[in-house]
């Protein structure tokens, strides 16, 4: 071998920069044993093509290229080892096209392995002319395979590394690398795209700078922990953005060991998760709130009450008082019927509002139905402290506020009930201040009540009575009982006001017992009806026996007035008997009156028209009666008993009694006293100039039958 070869090819490369090692490799060798062709090629994995790095032809670089190494000398380097054929190498592989097309003569190929031995390449010299010294070439290339294999190790852990920095840096997570003292080394782009921070920003701190404060102490505790022991955490992480911003991560560390278990420093790879945990508390918002108004709904009232509940048992708490508030808006529904049901929205979200700024952040405010809303209130420090957020509730709610330019005043009927008095779940509780609450309601409403088993044992007894009643519209146990109204002008009796009698297992039940029951169930009207219907029968009874004039009063509840309802059913029954209107007078009591019962007038004012009086029943125990007798004309107004019965024994109300009579007067209104049971009071009522007197004093109640013999025998006793 030619020395001063050996040192060429030596000093050629000792210049070479990794970029073209391959190339001028090539070139030297080429030149140096006089090869037409000299090319370095790695092979694939199958070892089917061979592709070119660099291919030096006569002294020049030229194209890379690939070839199939099936049927070619190239083919037995791969698989064998060296191969050399000095000459005729055309001959021996005619189906190898690169050879035949080059007209080439000799060939010598030698196998490049990787660190591990194998195969991967291939050094190749071609010879248009037959090889002069074969083993001069093998040796060369024995020489300088060492050189070429370093360099394609060199190459392919270049490869390995750029395709894991390529995976690093285009990574979806963000990943951080820290040294073993938590300084951040390295940051890959989607770390900053998450967090807005960027390497300079990060250098030489640690991931504190990242964190939010959300997360205690003993969180960060138990994370070292697992990093320390198991080499390893992962988990959710609140951090904070560069922008301060909070978002939360999905977050796994590892703690990475050299091979003497040094711990040399902690990858960790995290992606942003925010958006998922938004939506799923969205989910669990739609669970747990009422979504017109964002007050808890129902459950998680419940939930709450029960978790309550369960820590003040624990804390042994357990004296101090919890009280659960169930608070209805008074005649709700007249904001839906009146205006739209928009603007009942719209009450609905203000008094929830209103009712959350009434209440600590420890205490729960809930819609649980319609217009229907608790207060959960946690550690009062008595039952008295309960008052004090009524009030305040109903402070907040004193003073009419304005939504669409519309003046809107409400009041709140509410019911109380006690932790761990009256109910120990919230089940109980919720039941028991609804309960209250409906007291309230029966009360006259913008008021509240507290629990008492009193009030349950009603409830019960109500519950049992209504199906009793319902029952009794179903089989008719009712009838009807007359008391005459006498005329104290005429001393004459042309009056009756029909009384409903129930007759129940024998006993009768008093109107006072189930009249309200059947207001409160909604049975009122099919009562009334029953009522009405026997009362028409028993007038045209009598008017066919020759009592044309007699005038029957039927009362009717303010409760059988609907919004919306035709009206015209009561005089369709007084038609269908035949009766004249004017025979059929209805007494109502003064709330028909009132202006927030303006639906009234319109039944009011069908029934006048079509000649039915109207009086006004129990005169004096409602409000602003006075004021009210100015919107709609009455025919006759009904003093109530407590004020009869009053006269004699207060002088105060006597001058009353005479005041209303005057009133009545002044706006041509005709005046009965109820109650009147003594002759004393007779006598009163004379020198007041009252019209008609009703009372036991003259007769009670009296039976269908009776009624004829009645108005022949009766004479006017003084
Ligand atoms: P009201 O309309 O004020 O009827 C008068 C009540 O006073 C009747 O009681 C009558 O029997 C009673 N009463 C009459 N004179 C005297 C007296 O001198 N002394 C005393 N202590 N009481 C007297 P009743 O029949 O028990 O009816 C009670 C209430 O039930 C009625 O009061 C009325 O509000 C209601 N009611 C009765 N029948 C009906 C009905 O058909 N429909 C409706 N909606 N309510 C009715
Ligand atoms: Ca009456
Ligand atoms: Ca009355």
């Amino acid at each position: 071998m030619n020395e001063h070869r050996i040192k060429a090819i030596i000093k050629s490369i000792s210049n070479i920069n990794n970029d073209n090692f391959f190339d001028e490799i090539c070139l030297s060798l080429s030149r140096a044993i006089n090869a037409d062709f000299v090319f370095i090629a790695t092979i694939n994995d199958t070892k089917t093509n061979a592709t070119s790095l660099a291919v030096a032809n006569k002294g020049c670089l030229v194209d890379n290229f690939t070839y199939p190494l099936k049927s070619t000398p190239c083919a037995e380097v791969v698989s064998e080892s060296i191969c050399t054929y000095s000459c005729n190498v055309q001959n021996l592989y005619p189906d190898d096209e690169l050879l035949v097309n080059m007209k080439i003569d000799g060939y010598v190929g030698i196998p490049l392995k990787t660190s591990k031995g194998q195969i991967s390449a291939i050094l190749v010299a071609l010879f248009e002319d037959a090889i002069s010294d074969v083993h001069e070439v093998e040796t060369l290339f024995l020489l300088f395979s060492g050189l070429i294999e370093k360099e394609l190790h060199k190459c392919s852990y270049l490869k390995a590394i750029e395709f894991t920095n390529n995976i690093i840096e285009n990574a979806h997570e963000a990943i951080v690398v820290c040294d073993k003292n938590q300084r951040i080394t390295y940051i890959n782009p989607s770390f900053t795209r998450m967090t807005g921070y960027d390497q300079a920003d990060l250098q030489g701190k640690t991931p504190r700078t990242l964190s939010s404060g959300k997360q205690s102490k003993a969180f960060y505790q138990t994370m070292w922990l697992d990093l320390n022991t198991k080499g390893h955490w992962q988990g959710e992480i609140w951090n904070k953005r560069k922008d301060g911003h909070e978002y939360l991560e999905w977050l796994s560390i590892t703690a990475v060991v050299d091979k003497n278990n040094e711990l040399t420093h902690y990858t960790a790879f995290f992606t942003d998760i925010t958006e998922q945990y938004i939506a799923k508390e969205k989910i669990k918002f739609h669970d747990s709130y009422d979504t017109l108004t964002r007050a808890a709904n129902k459950k998680s009232l419940f939930t709450f009450i029960d978790r309550s509940i369960v820590q003040y048992t624990s804390l042994e708490k357990s004296n101090s008082p919890a009280a659960l508030l169930v608070i209805n808006i008074d005649l709700f529904k007249k904001f839906n019927s009146l205006y739209s049901h928009d603007l009942g929205d719209k009450v609905l979200i203000y008094v929830a509002n209103r009712l959350k700024e009434l209440v600590r952040d420890t205490d729960i405010v809930s819609r649980t139905t319609g217009d229907n809303f608790s207060i959960f209130i946690n550690g009062l420090t008595n039952k008295k402290a309960a008052i004090n957020v009524v009030n305040s509730i109903n402070s907040a709610f004193m003073k009419p506020f304005i939504i669409d330019d519309i003046n809107i005043k409400i009041t709140l009927s509410i019911g109380i009930a006690f932790f761990k008095e009256d109910a120990q779940n919230a089940h109980g509780l919720f039941e028991k201040a609804e309960q209250a609450m409906f007291v309230a309601k029966d009360n006259g409403r913008n008021s509240y009540e507290f629990y008492s088993q009193e009030l349950s044992d009603i409830a019960n007894m109500e519950e049992a009575f209504k199906l009793s009643l319902e029952s009794a519209i179903e089989n008719d146990e009712f009838s009807n009982v007359y008391q005459p109204i006498v005329s104290l002008k005429n001393k004459s009796v042309n009056k009756f006001e029909v009384l409903a009698r129930w007759k129940h297992n024998g006993d009768y039940i008093s109107p006072a017992e189930f009249i309200p029951i059947a207001e409160k169930f909604g049975l009122i009207s099919k009562i009334g009806n029953l009522v009405l219907n026997k009362a028409c029968s028993e007038l045209k009874r009598l008017n066919e026996m020759g009592f044309t004039d007699v005038v029957f009063n039927i009362n009717r509840s303010i409760y059988e007035f609907s919004a919306d309802g035709d009206h015209t059913s009561w005089l369709d029954t007084i038609n269908s008997y035949h009766l004249a209107p004017k025979n059929v007078c209805f007494e109502l009591t003064e709330s028909v009156l009132a202006p927030e019962n303006d639906r009234c007038i319109k039944l009011l004012n069908t029934l006048k028209i079509a000649g039915c009086p109207i009086a006004l029943d129990d005169f004096g125990t409602g409000y602003s009666s006075l004021s009210y007798l100015r919107r709609f004309p009455i025919d006759t107004l009904k003093i109530d008993r407590s004020f009869i019965s009053e006269m004699t024994k207060v002088e105060g109300d006597v001058v009353l009694v005479s005041a209303i009579i005057s009133m009545a007067k002044a706006l041509g209104i005709s005046v009965v006293a109820e109650g009147v049971e003594l002759k004393q009071e007779v006598d009163i009522l004379v020198s007041l100039g009252c019209d008609d007197i009703q009372g036991y004093y003259f007769s009670k109640p009296i039976a269908a039958g009776s009624l004829s013999q009645y108005l022949v025998d009766f004479k006017y006793c003084e």
